[in-house]
């Protein structure tokens, strides 16, 4: 066992909607953290916020990505969404969707009729997740994790839970089926735990803090959303805290092959951004809704 050191602590680099319904902070690229974190290419924290009642989901219209995988991950709220392939679903708390865009999806992301119509405290988390060269234009896929399917372990006798929605931690397995191998879980500590996450040796890995105040490498982080950047060497995470927390730890083998990004595709090469575009405006990826 050997405990990381913290490469970096950072603020969302960028605040901005997106669309009506999610009002983001982004933690990854804007905040200049980007080949460390990879396979990982952006994430979005949306809210904590308040919604008021609306007769019309808010939320983003109809848009393409091609190239990798995203993944929302619901705290509070819920999210419906529709897609070109034919899949649709909605979230609710605790729930995640795992998107495959592979060679394209036209989808639209909306606050769920109810949640519109009830209004109320909306959160959560977007992150993207590369996909290798050889699988950038599989089939398009979806997964819905459902809260009650992803696997809980219990941290410790005073009730910190860690929910692994992808990868392994102890005995458990995440529900997800990813193409690389990623790690991505949910922690919910309570103020006096002492936890030890094992990492893979030579993966890239995070945590976003989220809430409370813990301790990693000797440092205090409290209060204020922050992406932890964990350093390569090492093969463990320690985080002590001292009041009840939220973090979402992730990590992943990096891809190591050129990346070409654009907007809501991410290719290897531009020629295959121009492709990507051109297959978009002439409809190749479908629409949401057929006119
Ligand atoms: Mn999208």
């Amino acid at each position: 066992m050997n405990n990381k050191k913290i490469k970096s602590i950072n603020r969302a680099g960028s605040s901005h909607w997106v669309g009506d319904g999610f009002p983001v902070r982004n933690f990854f690229p804007s905040s200049g953290v980007d080949k460390d974190i990879n396979p990982f290419l952006m994430l979005d924290y949306a809210g904590p916020a308040q919604f008021k009642p609306s007769a019309r989901p808010k939320g983003v219209g109809e848009h393409p990505h091609r190239g990798f995988e995203t993944v929302t991950i619901a705290y509070q709220g819920s999210v419906e969404h529709k897609d070109s392939a034919g899949n649709q679903g909605i979230i609710h708390p605790g729930d995640v969707q795992w998107m495959t865009a592979g060679s394209g999806v036209v989808h639209e992301e909306m606050h769920e009729r109810e949640f519109s119509k009830n209004g109320g405290e909306f959160e959560m988390i977007q992150l993207w997740v590369n996909l290798p060269a050889v699988h950038k234009m599989t089939s398009p896929r979806y997964q819905t994790l459902l809260s009650r399917d992803i696997a809980c372990v219990k941290l410790d006798q005073q009730g910190s839970i860690a929910r692994v929605i992808a990868g392994t931690l102890q005995d458990a397995t995440g529900p997800a089926n990813t193409f690389t191998p990623v790690s991505l879980i949910d922690l919910k500590l309570t103020g006096d735990s002492n936890v030890i996450l094992p990492v893979t040796r030579g993966f890239s890995s995070a945590l976003l803090f989220m809430e409370g105040e813990v301790e990693i490498d000797g440092a205090t982080i409290a209060d204020e959303p922050r992406l932890v950047l964990m350093d390569t060497a090492g093969d463990t995470i320690e985080i002590k805290s001292s009041r009840q927390s939220r973090l979402l730890f992730m990590a992943g083998e990096p891809i190591n092959e050129p990346v070409a990004s654009y907007g809501p595709f991410v290719m290897n090469t531009k020629a295959e951004i121009f492709q990507a575009i051109s297959d978009f405006q002439s409809g190749k990826m479908g629409r949401v809704h057929t006119p």
